[in-house]
């Protein structure tokens, strides 16, 4: 055999090692060579008599697999390209290339010797699959990293080489389908109470033990080819507690994704049909289920952008080659409030030596505190040792003296949004900073050319934009200014990477990317208010579009007297009256009449309890806005879904054609991790390439715009990709070093 990620060799006892080993990578993929390499070792074991049975195994220290290798696969998904076939060729095609891998793994199940598989490290994805279908399952008991799981769903996959009918068959429906419908990762512990390991070991002794098995049984069968076989706790048709939990998983699906994600629908389908007939039929039915998944644009977008753009810019895909990397020996934040003080905790959770400075002693302080309860709750919780703890809260040292920024190679400032304020705040860590320290302001409207006026070295200037809270949002938007060296930016990218979030990279203008775009989320749910409709169902809609909140709650989590001073700043800049309009009317008489300022007040378009939790629209609404319309069938549902949509990506074209943003990736990753636009789109870019097409975005542009207004006009950017049928990717493909910044 000539195998390429595969050594092979067979022992004195006739008993076959194929240990898995892809050439050049850290870890082992599905990639289209190996697939063709197991094919090749199937066939090997089941026609070579002098081969015994099979021991898999990995070659790297690692793990086992992590899947399929979703590079290839990425550039598959989506649907298939045109061609001459007929629909009947193109289908078997299809499903021949679908099933390679899936009826692949059946051969080895059922070759007639016996197949163990030992996992010294994570198996993932296609990489659990093939240990599923081998006949015994030995796992390391001594590798904290070791993770198994189905993890398909998250990136809008299902696993197609048998995953969804043979954990069911080993570990029950019930138990099967929250791993593979939300595709949450276990340990070799939770694997082996589960049944879905069967011994644990060593790693050092996983082969071994792996080969004794396959030894001592030469006439293995998997148990769903054994006489008298049944699916523990029963199937769904024939046992109606096992019914009950597919019917509730359908319905927590349905009020969870309201059918946005192609993939768990189908993932439920696939089950709950392949688990009442054999497992041959079961695993033809899961391929069709695969097929029809993989070519939804969803699952192009998806891959694309939660999978392979999240990792490259985790790895600094947009910081500019050239510049050595940083290490951080300190970094001091400015600023000890709500921001300062999770950006404190976030640096010393990832090891940097953090001075947080405030005005007095006591502020600088209370910031600390922040750190000590996340630490409390974490080591109450067994998640951090007492010890850890003590040394990350050792990193964070709460001062008012300015002399200890001395030396920090980064500031963040986290002062009140005040410019003056931020002005001197600048002079006074320049007159102590080192020459190469970078300053970073996380200013979240003011633009950063102008508060850089107040540096000495405004090339060292740059915007470091975190979001709230600091600790759970993964994000951080990085503002270039307009003198802001590549040096500057690199080392603000290394500094995002080493607290271990995603950064993304944009120009200087108002409201930078994110916020800027965001709003029009906000407004378009505001203008729908103005119009009478009624407000339950703008909050309906925009969760059903697929933002993670109400139009209405997220302007009162921002806070509507913020709304309001933003709205009349933008309107005073662009020319727009906006106290005038019915939107600034009924703002204004919201938060200067009524005295509601969103959820910090407890009071907003919604009441809230005393935790803060949303308790119901406020009633007081209508006695403002007349309600026009307080049904909402499938066509308005349609037409409020488009605007809410549609409406955020025209945004993000004109950023894009204004060079705020520069990369698709960037775009598509800040508008999902910022404010949370519809991620089984794949972000604001995907929705326009893969979901609409170019040319019917803007034509459907064109139609909103001409029924509400030039907001929804698409720029003539999109005109120019419509006219030549590019997408964003094609026009703002994936770049090593980011534009410089905007004219
Ligand atoms: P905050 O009011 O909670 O904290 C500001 C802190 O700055 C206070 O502790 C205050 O004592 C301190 N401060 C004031 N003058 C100072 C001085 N001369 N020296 C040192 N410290 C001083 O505000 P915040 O919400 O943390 O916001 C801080 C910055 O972050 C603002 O620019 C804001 O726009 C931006 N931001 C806020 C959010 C958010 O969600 N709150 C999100 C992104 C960015």
């Amino acid at each position: 055999m000539n195998l390429e990620t595969f050594k092979f060799d067979i022992d004195a006892d006739g008993i076959a090692h194929a240990i898995f080993d892809v050439p050049g990578r850290s870890m082992n993929t599905l990639t289209g060579k190996a697939v063709a390499d197991i094919i090749a070792i199937t066939r090997e074991v089941a026609t070579n008599d002098a081969i015994k049975g099979l021991v898999l195994s990995s070659g790297k220290a690692s793990g086992f697999c992590a899947g399929a290798d979703l590079g290839e696969m990425g550039d598959r998904a989506g649907g298939a390209e045109k061609t001459k076939k007929s629909v009947d060729e193109l289908k078997k095609e299809q499903f021949d290339a679908g099933f390679s891998l899936n009826g692949t793994l059946r051969k080895l199940e059922t070759c007639g010797k016996p197949v163990a598989v030992a996992l010294n490290g994570l198996a993932l994805g296609g990489g659990l699959e093939v240990a599923l279908a081998c006949h015994y399952r030995v796992a390391a008991n001594d590798n904290p990293k070791l993770q198994f799981g189905l993890p398909e769903a998250k990136i809008g996959l299902l696993p197609g080489a048998g995953g969804t009918q043979r954990l069911p068959r080993l570990v029950g429906v019930q138990a099967a389908l929250p791993l593979i419908l939300q595709g949450e990762s276990f340990s070799a512990e939770q694997a082996k109470s589960m049944g879905v390991v069967n011994e644990l070991a060593p790693s050092s002794e996983t082969v071994a033990r792996a080969k004794a098995w396959v030894k001592a049984n030469p006439k293995a069968k998997a148990p769903w080819d054994e006489k008298g076989y049944k699916v523990p706790g029963g199937v769904p048709h024939k046992s109606p507690g096992v019914g009950q939990v597919a019917t509730m998983a359908n319905m927590m699906l349905a009020s969870k994704t309201y059918g946005n994600f192609p993939a768990q629908k189908n993932i439920l389908s696939c089950i709950y049909e392949g688990i009442q007939v054999p497992i041959d039929a079961g695993l033809r039915i899961e391929t069709r289920y695969f097929i029809n998944t993989q070519q939804r644009p969803e699952a192009k977008a998806m891959i694309r952008s939660l999978f392979l753009s999240t990792q490259a810019l985790s790895k600094g895909a947009n910081r500019p080659a050239g510049y050595p990397q940083t290490e951080f020996k300190k970094v001091a934040v400015i600023g000890a409030g709500l921001m300062g003080a999770g950006i404190a905790y976030v640096q010393a959770k990832a090891g940097i030596p953090t001075v947080l400075v405030d005005v007095t002693q006591e502020a600088a302080d209370k910031g600390k505190q922040y750190s000590v309860r996340l630490v409390e709750k974490d080591v109450s919780r067994g998640k951090l040792s007492k010890e850890k703890g003590d040394a990350l809260l050792a990193l964070i040292t709460p001062t008012t003296d300015y002399n200890a920024v001395k030396g920090a190679d980064l500031v963040v400032e986290a002062v009140f949004e005040d410019e003056g304020l931020k002005a001197k705040i600048t002079q006074a860590a320049e007159a102590v900073l080192g020459d190469d320290a970078v300053y970073g302001t996380n200013t979240s409207t003011l633009p950063i050319t102008g508060l850089a006026k107040a540096s000495k070295r405004p090339a060292n200037f740059i915007g470091i934009h975190f979001f709230s809270p600091v600790e759970r949002m993964g994000l951080v938007e990085i503002i270039n200014g307009k003198e802001t060296s590549e040096a500057t930016l690199a080392k603000a990218v290394d500094y995002v990477l080493a607290i271990r979030k995603t950064p993304i990279v944009v120009n200087d203008s108002r409201g930078f990317y994110t916020s800027r775009c965001f709003g029009t989320y906000t407004q378009e749910g505001l203008e729908m208010l103005s119009e009478g409709i009624k407000p339950a169902i703008i909050e309906n809609v925009g969760r059903q579009a697929g933002m993670p909140m109400g139009a209405l709650e997220v302007t009162d989590s921002v806070g509507l007297d913020t709304a309001l001073k933003v709205g009349r700043a933008t309107a005073k800049a662009t020319g727009f009256d906006y106290n005038e309009a019915p939107l600034g009317k009924m703002m204004a008489w919201i938060v200067e009449d009524k005295g509601r300022v969103g959820r910090k007040a407890g009071k907003g378009f919604y009441d809230y309890n005393e935790q803060g939790k949303r308790d119901r629209l406020w009633p007081g609404l209508n006695d403002q806005i007349e309600v026009k319309i307080d049904e909402c069938p499938p066509a308005l549902k349609k037409e409020l879904t488009n605007r809410i949509l549609v409406r955020q990506a025209v945004e993000v074209a004109r950023c894009f054609e204004e060079g705020v943003i520069t990369d698709a990736r960037d775009a598509d990753i800040g508008s999902i991790l910022a404010w949370g636009f519809a991620p089984f789109t794949g972000g604001c870019c995907s929705y326009v390439d893969l979901i609409w097409g170019i040319r019917e975005f803007v034509a459907e542009a064109d139609r909103l715009a001409d029924k509400y207004g030039d907001r929804f006009r698409p720029n003539k950017l999109l005109r120019d990709m419509a006219a030549r049928g590019e997408g964003f990717y094609d026009r703002f493909p994936p770049a090593g070093t980011k534009a410089k910044v905007a004219a």
